[in-house]
């Protein structure tokens, strides 16, 4: 390559020939993505591949901003997970910690894992001060309120919320405290409390819960959405019409497909898509982020939709406008995603696990993270093995 080469390709990266999805920049159609310096230079047709420093043929994939995932397990939890190893091979580029640390072991959480991450990691701050590991959750006494609030404050670039998770006691206490500190430090809260007689759902949504705050896991049998008859329970729209938001947070046992496809065909579709990824719920049932959305499209969503709640309405949720689009000059973050057909069985949970037979899949091709190609599972940035050099005969 001449210098004069060098001056003329001035992208790093071409994505060239696919159907790109950016529902941020309302575009859906094929567009060639060119990048820049870890940057989104330009979306646009017929970018010449004479501009790119590396070429990758994406023609019949689908290529969308980097997925955003706003439920997983990366830290204080038994099942936590890797977030490299697990999030940049299915596309996610983005994902959220729901928990895992409290306001006494966030720092912890930082160090060993946000820090050293390429995907960007984000937290919700557990309202329990020791985070998830053992029974903070049941604690009542290391629930305070100003201690979780200034640990926010302290770090309002990674800390985004605050979770309220697993609480078996009576009343609404954690709730209750966990809704003043995300009110006190200008946060959403996510909860994920299953109702009991003296705490019911509708009580919940409806007189504990702000508008902007999350029901994650909308569509578990733990938490029914629906009646014996399948009917979508009335508060649940009074809720959204309030202004509290439904998060799907699959995991590894609240995912159904009776109460998602009842509820979608109800006209109550998510607000947002993720999956609550821990090492069970991935082997169980494969508790991904193109594996969730493939659920939500064997059950009758459609794909724009789909990669809406997974890219720009959960970077929304998290107050990060620069993610979840590819707009010029955001940080070029990337899935190629192929809408594979074949004859598939996908798996959900609740008082067992069931298949839902489809003949789609949704499976990530590859993964650009800040300009940088992380995960190619073709090849298709790559050259040609032939052009291996030969063996050093020094060696
Ligand atoms: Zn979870």
């Amino acid at each position: 390559m001449t210098t004069s080469d060098i001056a003329v390709r001035k992208y790093d990266l071409l994505l060239k020939g696919g159907r790109v999805i950016d529902p941020a920049n309302n575009i859906d159609g094929n567009f060639d993505v060119a990048t820049s310096g870890g940057h989104i230079a330009l979306v646009a047709k017929d970018i010449s591949p004479a501009l790119a420093r590396t070429v990758a043929n994406v023609s019949g994939l689908v290529v969308t901003p980097g997925l955003v995932d706003l439920h997983a397990h990366f830290y204080g939890y038994g099942g936590s997970i890797l977030p490299d190893a697990h999030c940049l091979p299915e596309g996610t580029t983005t994902a959220v910690d729901a928990g895992g640390a409290g306001h006494l072991t966030f720092d912890d959480f930082n160090e060993q894992v946000i820090a050293p991450a390429t995907t960007n990691v984000f937290a919700l701050l557990n309202i329990a001060g020791e985070g998830m590991v053992g029974e903070p959750e049941q604690d009542l006494e290391g629930m305070d309120v100003e201690l979780t609030a200034a640990k926010i404050s302290q770090r309002p670039d990674v800390i985004v919320g605050v979770k309220v998770a697993h609480y078996m006691g009576p009343g609404w206490e954690p709730l209750d405290r966990g809704v003043q500190a995300a009110e006190d430090s200008g946060v959403y809260l996510m909860v994920d409390q299953s109702p009991i007689h003296t705490r019911p759902m509708d009580e919940m949504m409806l007189e504990h819960l702000r508008p902007g705050d999350m029901v994650t896991h909308c569509y578990a049998l733990s938490k029914p959405m629906t009646d014996i008859n399948d009917k979508v329970k009335q508060y649940f729209f009074e809720a959204r019409e309030r202004g509290v938001k439904f998060d799907v947070g699959h995991g590894g046992g609240s995912f159904s497909f009776r109460i998602a496809k009842a509820a979608i065909e109800q006209g109550f579709l998510p607000d947002t898509i993720s999956t609550d990824m821990h090492r069970n719920s991935i082997t169980a049932n494969l508790a991904t982020m193109p594996e969730t959305m493939s659920k939500l499209l064997a059950l009758g969503m459609d794909l724009p939709t789909i990669v809406k709640q997974s890219t720009w309405d959960p970077a929304q949720a998290i107050g990060h406008p620069e993610l979840g689009n590819l707009g010029q000059t955001v940080p070029a973050d990337i899935a190629v995603l192929d809408i594979a057909e074949g004859d598939f069985g996908l798996v959900d949970n609740g008082t067992s696990h069931r298949v839902l037979k489809t003949n789609k899949r949704i499976v990530c091709e590859m993964t650009v993270k800040n300009g940088h190609v992380v995960w190619d599972k073709n090849g298709r940035s790559r050259d040609d093995w032939s052009t291996t050099p030969p063996t050093n005969p020094m060696i």
